[in-house]
């Protein structure tokens, strides 16, 4: 099938058709990026495509808050593709290279590759990946990677049905999970990175299995500390699983060693089995905080521009847009909210461990991971 552009894309030339044009046809940011208060550049953004779900992951999206009665964002306040266009291409004119694609669940919404061709054919957009809970791959994968889509990544929590469901809430099955990762190895979404939450008592019995599945397949498998995102998943700090004692765990039967960065401020620490069967990843946003090299701006469905995934809200770039404003103003509210920012929430969380209240924090599946 073939692949529709929107259209305000960026015209024969390279350059975007409208906007603050700088050497070579960049929009924004001069040749050093942009750089917030702590020094850290814009590099990269997710852009949250929906705040619906297929899923009812406890950690992120709770059935008993998220049931028959939720009101999700009604269709009108949710970003249209154009309008997403439009700011990613002025995000990449201020630096950032790499884009991801995220929710909620990005595949629930309708046409995506469409999307996904847009933003592919932005100059300067060196990376376009996009993080799926995965069912629906195997319908989506290969459309997806000839619209330009480059990488997925994909959660999975666990490869025992009954563990999977709970941490899923009843919504899926890893059988649907591994085979929306044979389909996105099929359509060449690859090297696949598949991430797994670790919640103590619920699926820590689950990372040596996970580890001797995907060891040898070309897959980076990636272990997640349960965060306190959102204020809705009861988060206590007794549930983390270390990423440390992850490590200790899958080493003792798989031997490890460290691996440097791929590049500076990668999030994930690297680990790759001392047979050379492959690597892992951890993420250690608990343990081992890395706000220092936090390069990511996040776009929520309904158009706020997020700087920290911890953050209570964003700066509203919908209402802007849709009341007209040129690419120079919204540039100018791009930047002055990224030159403002100061967010180190997980350096500073051993401060501020507790319940939170609801709308102290912004929730995890309106912005994505
Ligand atoms: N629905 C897609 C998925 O699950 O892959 C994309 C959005 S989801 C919010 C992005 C990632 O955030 C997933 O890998 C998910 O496991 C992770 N995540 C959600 N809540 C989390 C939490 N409380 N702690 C750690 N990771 C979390
Ligand atoms: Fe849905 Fe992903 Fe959140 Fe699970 S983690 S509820 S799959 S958005
Ligand atoms: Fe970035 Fe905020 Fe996470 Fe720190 S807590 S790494 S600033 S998103």
């Amino acid at each position: 099938m073939g692949i529709r552009r929107l259209s305000g894309g960026p015209t024969d030339s390279g350059r975007p058709t409208d906007g603050v044009a700088g050497p070579g046809g960049a929009v924004g940011a001069g040749p050093a990026g942009l750089r917030d208060a702590r020094g850290r550049l814009l590099r990269d953004l997710r852009l949250s495509v929906t705040d619906r779900c297929n899923f009812r992951c406890p950690y992120c999206m709770p059935a008993e808050v998220f049931g028959e009665n939720y009101r999700f964002l009604p269709r009108k306040d949710i970003l249209r593709f154009e309008e997403i266009l439009r700011l990613a291409r002025l995000f990449v004119g201020l630096g950032a290279e790499k884009l991801r694609i995220t929710g909620g669940e990005p595949l629930v919404r309708a046409d995506l590759p469409a999307l996904v061709a847009s933003l592919a054919a932005i100059p300067g957009v060196r990376d376009l990946a996009l993080t799926t809970n995965a069912v629906l791959l195997p319908d989506q994968a290969e459309r997806l990677a000839e619209a330009g889509l480059q990488r997925v990544t994909t959660s999975l929590d666990s490869l025992r049905p009954e563990v999977f469901a709970r941490m899923s809430g009843g919504r899926g099955q890893p059988d649907q999970v591994l085979a929306g990762i044979a389909a996105a190895e099929r359509a060449g979404l690859t090297p696949l990175k598949v991430n797994c939450v670790v919640q103590r008592g619920v699926n820590e019995d689950d990372l040596l299995p996970l580890a001797r599945h995907f060891r040898g397949s070309g897959h980076i498998l990636r272990f997640i500390e349960f965060m306190d995102v959102g204020t809705m998943n009861g988060w206590a700090l007794d549930e983390v699983v270390p990423a440390r004692e992850i490590v200790d765990r899958i080493d003792a039967e798989l031997p490890l060693e460290p691996v440097d960065p791929n590049y500076a401020g990668e999030v994930a620490r690297r680990y790759r089995y001392r047979d050379g069967s492959g690597e892992i990843g951890v993420i250690a946003s608990v343990t081992q905080p890395f706000c220092g090299g936090c390069t990511r701006a996040r776009l929520s469905a309904e158009g706020e521009l997020v700087t920290c995934l911890f953050a209570k809200g964003g700066r509203d770039l919908k209402t802007p847009l849709r009341d007209g404003l040129s690419d120079e103003t919204l540039l100018k509210i791009i930047t002055g909210t990224w030159s403002a920012r100061t967010d180190r929430y997980s350096e500073e969380r051993s401060e501020r461990t507790g319940p939170r209240k609801a709308g102290e924090r912004i929730e995890m599946y309106r912005i994505g991971g």
